[in-house]
């Protein structure tokens, strides 16, 4: 006996219980029935066409659904039969579908199939069924399916939904255009091979929407003989929202999905960070975390240094990346080193707040504008050079983005130069995240307040007259809660 594994190497362990095997059927130009005539048969009917069978139905009664279909079928032809299926429109079938009521109904046609050796399903009767219908996404010909084995449909869906939009529509024309150059790089040595459909797929992931062309083939073919070695790192600056997850975007969730190495911030969440690919790095570039010497000088040094490696790099920052978020200094050091860099904006956290108070910040009659401030200059103190009459201004509704440590001296300097200090005025710990808190007070008693309360991070203030209407529907559910 002789082995010729070498002792360093790991078993290869096997494959956990697998509860389907999911197959994907070629069906073009073949044979399909369907029994029965419902809605429900229609949809089926409908799917059966799409992968270019010829459907054969087969109902005493059609439904609308199907009739409409058998007009106008999405590709193989859908002939309407107004009689019961008998065994011999079986014979010679490449799959069946049965629609029926009656279990004792679907248990004979069951049988007449699996007598055919035509592999059947009943629609919502497994135990009538060879096999069942996933959910599908559908990048034709990139076809994803996705099966519970029967225990979760609705789990499944929600499933779907996440892989949709993890999928960009334009992931079909680039599947198809794999198919046209399979053969036209079949003939490369294996390196060059590997090394173009490696260049295609990141190529692909990172311009999904820009449809291939013949420009695209050269290209990935003239990089991937050795020839050009442009390793085609890249950064993107991308919004993370306020906190809850829900509140991405799709652009911020495919970024997140194609990262190398992701940098972020203190602010980002980690129920954010579980959208990364598991396989990208991960760093903090927080002041908590990269150590006191973490300026953003080392932010864009790293963040260079990385893209210039060839990685694809995620500034992602809480927010969006354009409000003070310092994307500046960023945009510059990528532009200066000549690092391709493009922004996914995101949700800022004065609209998270502001779905928080349940509140518009514009309103007839309340504010005319918007404004948001930081209460925080580059060397941490009250800015000088707000524009404190803007802030006294009672049609204004304004958003203060770190607001905690010179809050008392940013309302003092404000109501100075006129600002009601009745002024309703909220702030918001942790908007959109599921401790969110709200502290309610007016401009001159919400820096007090807000010391009082001792609110954990991150906080925002927002003053204006539109939360006047905020703080009486509060006080009016305070009320009826005290009522009763
Ligand atoms: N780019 C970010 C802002 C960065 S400045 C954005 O668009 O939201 C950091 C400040 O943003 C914090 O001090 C705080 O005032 C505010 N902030 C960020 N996330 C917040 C949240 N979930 N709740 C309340 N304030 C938040």
């Amino acid at each position: 006996m002789s082995f010729n594994r070498t002792p360093s190497e790991a078993p290869s362990g096997r494959i956990a219980p697998l509860a389907r095997l999911p197959l994907f059927f070629a069906l073009e130009g073949k044979r399909a029935v369907v029994a029965g005539g419902s809605p429900a048969a229609a949809w089926k009917a409908e799917l059966l066409s799409a992968t270019g069978a010829r459907v054969d139905v087969y109902a005493e009664k059609h439904s609308a659904e199907m009739s409409a279909l058998a007009l106008d079928p999405p590709r193989g032809s859908v002939v309407l039969h107004a009689r019961k299926w008998t065994g011999a429109d079986l014979h010679g079938a490449a799959i069946a579908i049965g629609a029926f009521e009656a279990d004792e109904d679907a248990a004979v046609f069951s049988q007449a199939a699996r007598a055919a050796d035509v592999p059947v399903n009943v629609i919502d009767k497994p135990a009538f069924c060879d096999f069942n219908f996933g959910a599908i996404v559908n990048r034709s010909p990139l076809v994803v399916g996705i099966s519970t084995d029967g225990a979760a449909p609705v789990f499944a869906q929600a499933i779907r939904g996440r892989i949709e939009a993890m999928l960009p529509q334009g992931f079909a024309a680039w599947a198809e255009a794999a198919r046209t150059w399979r053969g036209r790089v079949k003939n490369l040595p294996a390196a060059a091979r590997r090394k173009f459909w490696e260049r295609f797929t990141n190529h692909a992931v990172a311009h999904p929407q820009s449809p291939p062309v013949e420009a695209n083939f050269n290209g990935l073919l003239a990089g991937a003989d050795g020839a050009n070695q442009n390793p085609g790192g890249s950064v993107a600056l991308v919004g993370a929202g306020p906190g809850d997850p829900d509140l991405l975007t799709l652009g911020a969730v495919r970024a997140l999905q194609t990262a190398d190495v992701i940098l972020f911030d203190d602010l980002v969440s980690p129920d954010v960070l579980d959208f990364a690919r598991r396989e990208a790095r991960k760093m903090l570039v927080g002041k908590t975390g990269f150590g006191p010497s973490c300026k953003q000088d080392d932010i864009n040094a790293l963040m260079v240094g990385l893209a210039k490696q060839g990685k694809r790099v995620v500034r992602l920052k809480g927010g969006d990346p354009l409000i003070f978020g310092r994307a500046a200094e960023e945009l510059e050091a990528c532009a200066a080193a000549g690092v391709p860099v493009r922004i996914v904006p995101g949700i800022t956290s004065a609209q998270g707040a502001a779905a928080a108070l349940n509140t518009p910040l514009t309103g007839r009659g309340h504010a005319r504008r918007l404004q948001y401030i930081t209460g925080h200059a580059r060397d941490g103190a009250l800015p000088e050079d707000i524009d404190w009459q803007s802030l006294a201004d009672p049609s204004c509704t304004t958003a203060i983005y770190m607001p905690t440590r010179t809050l008392a001296a940013l309302t003092e300097r404000a109501i100075a130069a006129g600002l009601d200090p009745k002024t309703p005025a909220f702030a918001v710990s942790r908007a959109t995240c599921h401790d969110q808190q709200v502290v309610r007070a007016s401009a001159g008693t919400v820096a007090d307040e807000l010391t009082k309360a001792g609110l954990p991070g991150p906080v925002l203030v927002m003053l204006g007259h539109v939360f006047a209407e905020a703080a009486m529907a509060d006080t009016a559910q305070e009320k009826n809660a005290a009522l009763g």
